[in-house]
């Protein structure tokens, strides 16, 4: 496993185990897996409504010995409905970490751009003080927000923005712009959910045939080599390790160039700008804490 030195010095394995989609009753067991045969990071969600899942695995993990609590990178996630105030934020943060049956997280993300995030980032900086949370960041931020983010919060300097990023939506400038300001980008379904047939696609496919690597392995591989921390999701073992065995091998620059023509320059999934997408998210709100209302 490789690892990235974020902005406040921890140290973050590159490639980790997404837990999106895996239902809560199946997580423990997806990521006691994961973490068997060699994950660290575990990424999940206040969203994903598997928190407690992946609570329970890491708990079984530690007491198996196949890992230390302080080796593991678990992440999770603020919801829209918890970014209506600092309030809310604060204890879902609480909320979470009981989920999880843990005693800090180690980073907490903002998961949408929308809501009160300045009063959420403040009751993460405060948890961030209690020792609950040792790194912060933010998701699905494009570059113009979030470089008014780093500007103008008075609690510090995301460490990651975990974005949509695989060979259609390959993100270049975006990629620039989170060195510029020395942000952590972390991709989001790598694969694009296998959209736009992605796994048979004859370019990656030539490219993973010249190493003997399928072309999961040459997505994860590219994102490795472009500095980008990278999230596999699988429920299958053989996938689980397949995805994690991409540490010997290296593309070359023609294998590069010919991934670059691929990009589609937009998301394989949705706009965040897009105003029915604002609209479903701020429905999101309403449907789970009913009575909610700003206005
Ligand atoms: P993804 O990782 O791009 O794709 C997952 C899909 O690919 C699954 O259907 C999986 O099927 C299949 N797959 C995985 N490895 C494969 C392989 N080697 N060969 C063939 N098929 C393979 O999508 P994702 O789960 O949406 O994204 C990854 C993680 O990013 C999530 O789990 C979540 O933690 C995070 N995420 C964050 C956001 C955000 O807004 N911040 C949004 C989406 C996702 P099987 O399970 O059947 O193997």
């Amino acid at each position: 496993m490789d690892y990235i030195t974020l902005n406040n010095g921890e140290q973050m394995p590159q490639l980790g185990f997404g837990v999106y989609q895996i239902p809560n009753e199946e997580t423990a067991e997806a990521v006691y897996q994961a973490i068997k045969i060699g994950y660290r990071l575990i990424d999940t969600a206040i969203s994903y409504g598997n928190e407690e899942g992946v609570g329970e695995g890491i708990k079984r993990a530690i007491a198996d010995e196949l890992v230390t609590r302080e080796e593991l990178f678990i992440t999770t996630k603020l919801f829209v409905n918890n970014v209506i105030n600092q309030e809310t934020a604060s204890a879902a943060i609480d909320e979470s970490l009981e989920r999880l049956q843990l005693d800090y997280v180690d980073l907490f993300l903002l998961h949408q751009p929308y809501g009160d995030v300045y009063g959420a980032w403040r009751a993460l900086g405060n948890s961030q003080k209690e020792g609950k949370v040792k790194s912060l960041g933010i998701s699905n931020f494009d570059s113009a927000k979030m470089i008014e983010f780093v500007k103008m919060n008075d609690v510090g300097i995301p460490q990651v923005n975990q974005i949509e990023i695989n060979p259609w939506n390959q993100r270049v400038a975006d990629l620039e712009w989170h060195k510029k300001y020395n942000v952590q980008a972390e991709a989001w379904a790598p694969f694009a959910e296998g959209r736009h047939d992605l796994f048979t696609n004859p370019v990656l496919s030539e490219i993973g045939h010249k190493y003997g690597k399928s072309v999961g392995q040459v997505v994860l591989r590219w994102l490795m080599q472009r500095g980008v921390v990278a999230l596999a999701k699988s429920t299958r073992l053989e996938r689980m390790a397949e995805n994690l065995n991409i540490f010997d091998f290296a593309l070359t620059d023609d294998d590069i160039m010919k991934i670059a023509e691929l990009d589609m320059k937009e998301s394989a999934f949705f706009d965040h700008h897009d105003p029915q997408m604002v609209e479903w998210f701020m429905s999101r709100i309403e449907n789970i804490q009913p009575g909610i209302k700003r206005w």
